[in-house]
């Protein structure tokens, strides 16, 4: 992953890197993850997860790593667990990102 963006403040390419700082360990502990213009140092949130997102995360990654067809119920899991971090990085999102 490694492209160039074009700064909107600035107008500098530069090459994404993914940084990522906790932002609120008390609630949930809450990780940014963001790049950052290297000229004018101005951040771009890419998203927001804590450890209720990070954790049904990796339910789904094991889920789609299983080798075998996964039974129904599971499959219903799955697309609960999806709709579910959706609206849990949403809810981070409207949170979060008025304080940027
Ligand atoms: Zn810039």
């Amino acid at each position: 992953m490694n492209h160039l963006v074009t700064c909107d403040c600035c107008g500098n390419e530069f090459y994404v890197m993914v940084r990522e700082r906790v932002i609120d360990k008390e609630a949930d502990n809450v990780i940014q993850t963001y790049i950052r213009c290297p000229v004018c140092h101005h951040e771009y949130t890419i998203s927001y997860v804590n450890d209720t997102v990070r954790r049904l995360q990796r339910i789904q990654r094991d889920i789609r790593m299983s080798d075998n067809e996964n039974p129904r119920y599971v499959e219903v899991q799955y697309n609960i667990n999806k709709k579910r971090i959706k609206q849990e990085m949403e809810n981070l999102k409207n949170k979060y990102s008025l304080k940027d």
